[in-house]
Order: structure tokens, then sequence, then C-alpha cells
């Protein structure tokens, strides 16, 4: 390399890295489906779904199309609708409250803990008063793992039980992870993930899945991903989507599950070297007591008073890519503003949004690669 050049940057997340390691058998995998032709419901989807329910520990494993898809499906399958409430953390990707909003229920959105990242319990519980407050039913709580820790799951199942709610836990981001010793999938009545690519477990274009031990409602789901369908496709007894997943998505899902362990074991790896290399000059991501990662984000936040977007310009001159989940909390987006908000406000999520900044992670970020994120972030305060 000229030494007048700006060095490589370092790849934000590499899909790259993981697809070299696994050429050969994805290749392969792929090459099966093209043989077959089952495109749609082929036995790789069959075969995932048992692989999925054995990783996760969930009885039954639905795949669907998208994690969107995945938190629909089960809203709609338990009859959540207009004149329902669905608590859900503001700080999150949009979809988390998108679905709830497109059953004609109403999101009400209640803030996070600051350390964590994750939904406050004390604010689901003035959450649900503010819903009931409007004149609404609450039915259903939707906790985000987000950035890929497990959130206080015993504390949401308190609330819930108490309250007579359901959960669905939206594991998008934390698929893989634990909470006491059990993996995510095996919380509330469902769980939805996706297998966007850029997710910790991801495909090659999108996907998803929903986990829970009660049967009754994996039927539903099954009917729901086919538009409803009853005895046979021509036979609909409900409303439903085209939410299936397609099977070589299922073939590279099954690949890629296989050194999944491994990876979130690198993932982890490369968050100590992250936390040993900053924990003194910014805010670096807690761990809850009982509660895992898989790092779909490694997020800091920023000293008082650093200027975020020139923090990132500093960052990016010395080929370091960063990224800001979220800009805007839920309850501050054009789409979402009208909706209501746990008593009390969601300040935790505002002063997150206002200084939170995510650093490159992934499996195959090596120790030098992390020596020069680490190296740039401290010059730049
Ligand atoms: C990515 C994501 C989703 C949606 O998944 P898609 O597969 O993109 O539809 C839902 N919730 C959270 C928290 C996410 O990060």
């Amino acid at each position: 390399m000229n030494q007048h050049m700006p060095p490589e940057p370092v790849p934000f997340i590499d899909i790259g890295a993981q697809r070299r390691r696994l050429g050969k058998s994805i290749d392969e995998a792929v090459g099966r489906v093209l043989a077959h032709c089952q495109f749609v419901n082929g036995p790789e989807v069959t075969a995932l779904e048992q692989a999925l329910a054995q990783f996760s520990g969930a009885r039954h494993v639905v795949s669907c199309a998208s994690g969107t898809d995945a938190l629909l499906m089960v809203l709609m399958a338990e009859n959540v609708g207009r004149g329902d409430a669905v608590l859900c953390p503001s700080f999150t990707f949009c979809a988390t409250g998108e679905a709830v909003a497109l059953t004609g229920a109403t999101p009400v959105f209640v803030d996070v803990d600051e350390a964590t990242f994750n939904m406050d319990a004390a604010s689901l519980k003035r959450g649900i008063v503010t819903a009931r407050k409007l004149g609404l039913k609450p039915r259903a709580i939707i906790p985000v793992d987000l950035f890929g820790q497990s959130a206080d799951h015993d504390a949401i199942a308190a609330v819930a039980e108490a309250e007579g709610l359901f959960v669905l836990d939206d594991a998008a981001q934390g698929f893989g992870a634990s909470y006491n010793g059990r993996r995510l999938g095996t919380f509330g009545r469902a769980t939805a993930t996706s297998f966007f690519p850029a997710k910790p477990l991801g495909c090659y274009g999108d996907g998803g899945a929903i986990f829970t031990d009660d049967a009754a409602l994996a039927e539903r789901l099954r009917s729901i991903r086919v538009h409803g369908q009853g005895a046979d496709k021509y036979d609909n007894v409900r409303l439903g989507l085209t939410g299936r997943l397609d099977t070589v998505q299922a073939a590279v899902l099954l690949e890629k599950l296989k050194i999944f362990d491994g990876e979130i074991a690198a993932r982890n790896e490369a968050a100590e070297r992250y936390s040993r290399g900053l924990g003194n000059v910014v805010t670096v991501p807690l761990l809850a007591a009982g509660c895992t990662s898989v790092w779909a984000q490694y997020t800091i936040r920023l000293p008082k008073g650093v200027d975020r977007d020139g923090f990132a310009a500093a960052l990016k001159a010395k080929g370091v890519p960063t990224a800001i989940y979220y800009p805007k909390s839920m309850h501050q987006q054009t789409a979402y503003r009208d909706f209501p908000v746990a008593e009390g406000g969601l300040s935790a999520s505002e002063r997150l949004s206002a200084d939170v900044i995510s650093l490159p992670m992934h499996a195959y970020l090596d120790a030098p690669a992390q020596e020069r994120v680490i190296a740039a972030v401290r010059s730049a305060l």
C-alpha cells in the first residue's frame, strides 16, 4: 500500500469475511435447492425450523419472510387490533411499533433503562396506566433485546402476569443471547427474530422466524403464513399474508447456524477488547446480571459536550465507520409522534438518541483492526 494513501476502512460489519469462510458449504447448499427446485416449502425449510428449535429450546418454530412479519403474524394470531394497546420501547428499530400500528392497535411507547438500552419495567407500568386512561385495552408487551442483549425478562413477565398481558419478545437483534442461562426464544408467549443480512444470524435476503411453546398458536401462525389457509390453500379461514421463508434462504441459514455459536464467542471477545480499550474514556455498554449479548451492535455513549457529528467525521477520516442507532426514538418520528407515550415521559430514550454511536462489530473483527478503532476513538475525544 502506498504510504500516502489512507488505510483501507475497517468494515462496519463484514458479511464478506463470513461468505469467504463458508464459501463451498453455502455454494453446495444453494446448489442442492437449485437441483431439487422446491423454492417454496422445500425440505430445508422444515430442517431449519427443527434446527432452530433445537438451538433455542423452543418447542415450535415457524419460519417467515422477515422479522417485521414475525411480529405482525403473532399479533394477528392473537387478534390484536383496534382499541388494543401494545406496550413497546421507544428506543428501538421502527418495526417494533410498526407491526403494532399495522394491526390497527395503538403502540404505547415506554422508556428504556439508560445503562442497558432495554425496556424499563417502571416506565412499562406507567405506560399501562396511560393506555387505560386513554380508554385502550392493554393486550401485549413487546420487549426488545436491543443491540443483542436480552431484556430483563423476569421483570417484564411479572408485569405481564399482574396485568393479564402476553409478551412477544422482539429478538431481531438478540437471537442467540440468553437470560439467566436460557436462550431467547423461550420467553413470553412468542419470540420474533429477523434474518436480515446484518443481524447476528442473517441470510442472503430477507427472512425471519417465530418461536413458541404454544402448539395452537404455532398452528395459527402456519395458517397466517399462507393467507390464512384452513384445510388446504383454497380454504381461507382467516386473514393472512404471503409470509413464507424461501427455501434458498433456509439452506443458507442451515449452514450459518452451524458456526453461529463460534461467531457469538468471537463477538463477545471483540466486545471485551473494546470495553478494555475504551472503558475509561466513553460509556461502554453494560451487560446486566443474568444477561448475555450477541452484540448486534457495540454502542457507546459520548461524554457530555462532545459533538457527535464531529466525532464520527474524525473516525471516518481514519477509516473507521460508525452508525447511529437510533438518532430518533420512535415517539420522535413523524409516523409515530401522535401515538401515546408513558406518563413521566421518555427522557432516557431521548438522551440516548442524542449521544449514542455504534462502532464496527462483527465476528471477524481482529485485534489489530480493533486497535485502530480504539486509537481513533481515543484521539477524537
Ligand atoms: C431488524 C429489526 C426488526 C425487523 O426485521 P426485518 O427482518 O428487517 O423485518 C424488528 N425489530 C428490531 C429490533 C430489529 O432490529
